[in-house]
């Protein structure tokens, strides 16, 4: 067995000494965005390529040490911070991206990328990628793809997992897998692209990708709606999507959390006075869809006002107002973050119980809730609560009851872990168990995420 300094020469060899980081350059790869998790790493590495990738991985299971995967480190739940001392294995240095094809609509990419680059890598090609968020300038697509990542346009493309046509990855055996045909026709036997997407790091890394791309409309319509409550939101969106054929989001804010954005980063809601509940929609279109619409819009019943923007500059700064809020809340204090979804016709019950459960709970907290209302996914973030105190337990009891999922878009990491029962049957967690040991036989990859400890050993 070697000591740590020689496993740290063996990583060198593999990725250069320079991409070997401890200490305070490995700092920031140890605590999380919203500096909720933190923890140390045995060391952060950086490979270049795929085969390095591998390499890395070979050495850690001869070594018995444990990884976590890093893209962009902008996740929510905990799953790519090494909280018990693992290996960091960062793909930000793996950002290369092919040439888009035009005939089949796809592009391959290598796992660091972040989704902007593959955005205006498509936009370039007069295409589009499907799946669009917040943290599109840093999040990368392996992330993505490990973390199934959802965002504002669900409604229209599908989650990430809608945009997968191949994956590359490195088992936690040290083997490469390569399915990266891009074959939309193609059953041969089990989809093994399809076994990654929302595996967070648990049963290898993933290196690159071949993504399915969208047409790019060339005209976009977005609407800030105001409205009385959050069943009128829901109600509107039905509508909306019955009859607008390109509503590509449909999101929904509060005003609480409209005020906090305008606060923080000083970008003005285009009304003049407030309102209880916003629902900012967009469409695309090949024909110019204002006035569809506008007359959609006018059919709704209970619309208080509304703003409309066609050029690319009013839109962005109504989208302002949706993109800011997790980085708003953020500024307020580091909040436990509830990524839920209940179907459509609960969503405004569940607003008013969970609100006052956590004021039950915690009446020093505050409750920012916002979402993708057009999904049924609600965050529910809560700032200044003082521990959990049965906080957890009581919000995904709820969600159960209601026929919801504990994990909407940002997976199960490890603050979730623990959780995972409620949601999955023991026989399903036996069959996730079972693929987890085939794929990654002496469980080094992200080892605390997804399964808690009790599960993982089979005794939950
Ligand atoms: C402002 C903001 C807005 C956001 N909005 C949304 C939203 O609307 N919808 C949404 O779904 N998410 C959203 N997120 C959350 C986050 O961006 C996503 O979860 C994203 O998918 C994480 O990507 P990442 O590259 O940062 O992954 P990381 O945070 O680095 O890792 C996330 C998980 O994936 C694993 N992982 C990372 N890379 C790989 C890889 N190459 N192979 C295997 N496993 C890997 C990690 O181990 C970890 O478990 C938002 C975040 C921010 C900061």
């Amino acid at each position: 067995m070697m000591t740590q300094p020689e496993v740290l020469d063996a990583f060198a060899r593999v990725v250069g000494a320079q991409n070997v980081l401890t200490g305070d350059l490995a700092s920031s790869y140890e605590v999380d965005w919203t500096g909720r998790y933190c923890g140390t790493s045995t060391a952060v590495i950086r490979p270049a390529t795929t085969a390095e990738v591998a390499a890395v991985v070979t050495i850690c299971r001869e070594h018995s040490l444990p990884i976590v995967p890093q893209g962009g480190n902008t996740g929510m739940v905990g799953g790519g911070v090494p909280l018990h001392g693992e290996v960091v294995l960062s793909l930000q240095r793996m950002t290369s991206i092919d040439e888009v094809d035009p005939v089949a609509m796809q592009v391959s990419a290598q796992a660091g990328v972040t989704i902007e680059s593959l955005q205006l890598a498509a936009e370039a090609a007069g295409l589009r990628y499907g799946v669009d968020f917040g943290g599109r300038g840093t999040a990368t697509l392996g992330g993505t793809i490990a973390t199934n990542a959802g965002g504002l346009n669900v409604l229209r493309h599908g989650m990430t997992r809608d945009q997968v046509v191949g994956i590359e990855a490195v088992l936690g055996t040290g083997d490469i897998v390569r399915s990266m045909s891009g074959l939309i026709k193609d059953n041969t036997g089990y989809h093994l692209p399809s076994l990654f997407v929302g595996s967070e790091g648990t049963l290898g890394i993933v290196t690159g990708a071949r993504m399915r791309l969208v047409a790019s409309p060339s005209h976009r319509v977005a609407a800030l709606i105001a409205l009385p409550s959050i069943d009128a939101a829901v109600h509107a969106t039905a509508t909306l999507r019955t009859h607008l054929e390109g509503l590509e989001a449909a999101e929904l804010m509060l005003d609480d959390g409209v005020q906090l954005v305008s606060r923080e980063f000083g970008v003005l809601s285009p009304f003049a006075r407030t309102y209880p509940v916003y629902l900012l929609v967009e469409v695309a279109a090949s024909n110019d869809p204002l006035d569809e619409v506008g007359n959609v819009v006018e059919s709704l019943p209970e619309v208080l006002d509304v703003a409309v923007a066609a050029d690319g500059h009013r839109r962005a700064a109504l989208w302002r107002l949706r993109d800011d809020h997790t980085t708003a809340i953020n500024r307020v204090g580091v909040p436990q973050k509830f990524d839920v979804t209940v179907p459509h016709i609960a969503l405004a019950g569940f607003v008013t119980k969970v609100r006052s459960q956590i004021t039950a709970l915690h009446p020093e907290a505050t409750t920012w809730i916002f979402g993708h209302v057009g999904d049924g996914n609600l965050h529910v973030n809560v700032t200044g609560a003082q521990g959990d105190r049965g906080l957890s337990d009581t919000i995904y009891g709820l969600v159960i009851d209601l026929g919801g999922s504990i994990s909407a878009e940002h997976g199960i990491g490890t603050s979730k872990a623990k959780y995972l029962a409620m949601q999955k049957s023991s026989e399903e967690l036996t069959v996730m168990r079972a693929l987890k040991q085939v794929l990654d036989p002496d469980n080094i990859m992200n080892p605390h995420v997804l399964f808690s400890r009790e599960v993982q050993s089979g005794t939950a």
